[in-house]
């Protein structure tokens, strides 16, 4: 179930650690640093066609290094 295709997560763009799809109450997703939490922005679905979708998304993003990082004030 928590399969994803042909998705390629490059390293952090902040700490170079191993980024992670991860998934929120089973409608958004977003990819997040485990190692410094920076994080991408959430993308919605309603299915799983659409879930594959914004799972590439995300990873397109975080490749693009498109990532919230958290900190103090934010
Ligand atoms: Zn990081």
């Amino acid at each position: 179930m928590d399969h994803f295709h042909e998705i390629d997560l490059a390293d952090c763009p902040c700490c170079g650690g191993v980024g992670s799809i991860q998934e929120e109450g089973g409608w958004c997703l977003y990819v997040q640093c485990m190692d410094c939490g920076a994080y991408t922005a959430e993308l919605a679905y309603q299915n799983e066609a659409e879930r594959q979708d914004a799972a590439r998304k995300a990873a397109l993003s975080w490749n693009l290094r498109k990532v919230i990082r958290p900190g103090p004030g934010e």
